[in-house]
Parts: C-alpha cells; structure tokens; sequence
C-alpha cells in the first residue's frame, strides 16, 4: 500500500550564475494513511521537492510515482495546503464558497456536496464562520479554511508546505494538534514540510530531514508516538 514514490530525485537549476543543485538525491516512500514530515532549512530544496511532487516542475532526474503511476502533470487527487493562506482564499467567496469550490467539479448531488463541506467545516471547527469572508477572519482561522477545503476534497494525499510558518506560537499549536486529530481519526495521508525540526518530531510519524552543508544529504528519522 505504498502511497507515494520518490527515487533518487534530483534536480538542478541553471541561472545566470551557473548551476544550482536544489535537490542532491532524495528517496523515500509514503504509505497510505501516514504522516510524513520533510524537514530541513532554508535553500535545501523542499519547495522544489513539492513542486515537482505536485507535478508543477519537472525532476532533472528519479522517479515520482503516485499510487504506483509516475507524476508527470499536477494529480487530481492531491490537496494542497501553502503558508501564504490569505493567497489561497478567494476574498470575494465566503468561507462556505472557498470550501466548496474545488467540488465543484465534481458529479455530486447538492445534498451530496452540501454534506461535505458541512463535515468539512465541522472538523476544522469553523462551523459558525461560514458565512464570514476570509478578510473578517484571523490569519489561523484563514488556515483552517484552507485545510476545511483539502478535507471536503478528499484527496488521498494532503500536502502542506510550511503551513504554519506565519502564524503565532498559540495558534500555530492549535493547528498542528488539528492536523494530528484529522490524520488520526480521518486517516488522512498528509505530507507535511517544514523548517522547525521540532515541528516536525512533534507531527511525524516519519521525517525525512534534507541538509546541505557541507554537501547536500538525507536522513531518516523514525520517530515512536506513544499511543494515545
Ligand atoms: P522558501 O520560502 O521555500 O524558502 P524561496 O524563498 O526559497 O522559498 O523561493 C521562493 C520562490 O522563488 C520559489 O518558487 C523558488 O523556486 C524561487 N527561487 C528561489 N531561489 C531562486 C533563485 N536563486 N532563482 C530563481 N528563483 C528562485
Ligand atoms: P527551500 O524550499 O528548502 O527553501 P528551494 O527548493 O526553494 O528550497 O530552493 C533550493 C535551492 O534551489 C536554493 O539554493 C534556491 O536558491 C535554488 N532555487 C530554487 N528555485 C530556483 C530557480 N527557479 N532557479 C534557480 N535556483 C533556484
């Protein structure tokens, strides 16, 4: 039941001052329903690694495969979650529109999609905000429709890049224990990527931690979480 595929990717940059290696050499696998967390500091590929997970930009070289089929232009089936909320949300919707829209294109009865996206702002906690517009809300509860919107799309993988990077300590803690509780109770796979090596242990089943000095590296980390 491996979920997510990723061999020996590389990927290299040309610019004006020659050639950049974003990414060295990554490998590591993803199974369905697992939390995996990418770590690692500034300028050592990470947003590139998205990028080309989410078939936004082509490796240089590897293998990306999603449920065993390679990655070559952006999954239907994959969700994801940026650090710039506000850019995500479209300020003339309300909350409801925003969670709403990806379904759109799907074949659902009203009732069908209505359900959703009710479930959807229930698990995020924003039941009563949603006939607010994102401007009205906070920078956190900006996040949540963010997530409230890759919920009711159920897509079989969530990524999330730096989600949390810009909001306050307090809130921040909130929402990493609203990602714990939707991957735990709803199963969800979530591949989430940041900076804060704290962050990452407190979510991460897995974390795959990248580096680059002195030369580009990866390591695995496998973390046990107590049962809760
Ligand atoms: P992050 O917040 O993940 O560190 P960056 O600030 O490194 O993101 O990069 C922001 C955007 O700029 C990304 O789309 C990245 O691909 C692009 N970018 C980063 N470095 C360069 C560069 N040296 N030349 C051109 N584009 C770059
Ligand atoms: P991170 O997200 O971990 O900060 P990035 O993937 O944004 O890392 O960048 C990895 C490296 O690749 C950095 O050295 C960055 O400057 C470089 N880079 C990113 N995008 C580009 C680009 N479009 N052109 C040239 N260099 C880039």
């Amino acid at each position: 039941d491996t979920l997510l595929k990723v061999e020996n990717l590389k990927k290299t940059y040309e610019s004006s001052t020659g050639i950049v290696e974003a990414i060295g050499d990554i490998s590591f696998t993803m199974r369905q329903g697992e939390l995996v967390c990418i770590v690692g500091p500034s300028g050592c590929g990470k947003t590139t690694l998205l990028k080309c997970i989410a078939g936004l930009l082509r490796p240089t070289a590897g293998v990306i495969e999603l449920d065993g089929q390679p990655v070559t232009e952006p999954p239907e089936n994959m969700a994801l979650v940026f650090q710039e909320y506000g850019r995500s949300l479209y300020p003339w919707l309300t909350v409801r529109g925003n969670v709403e829209l990806p379904l759109r294109h799907r074949k659902l009865s009203r009732a069908e999609r209505d359900r959703l996206i009710d479930d959807a702002l229930h698990a995020v906690g924003l039941d009563h905000a949603a006939k607010s517009y994102p401007w009205q809300l906070s920078g956190g509860m900006q996040q949540r429709v963010a997530i409230a919107r890759a919920v009711a799309y159920q897509p079989e993988v969530l990524i999330m890049d730096e989600p949390f990077a810009a909001v306050d300590a307090q809130t921040r803690a909130d929402l990493e224990d609203l990602v714990r509780t939707l991957h735990r109770e709803r199963g969800m796979s979530i591949l989430f990527v940041t900076h804060d090596i704290d962050e990452s242990v407190y979510l991460g089943e897995r974390v795959v931690v990248l580096s680059k000095s002195p030369t580009w590296v990866q390591e695995d980390l496998a973390i046990d979480l107590p049962d809760e």
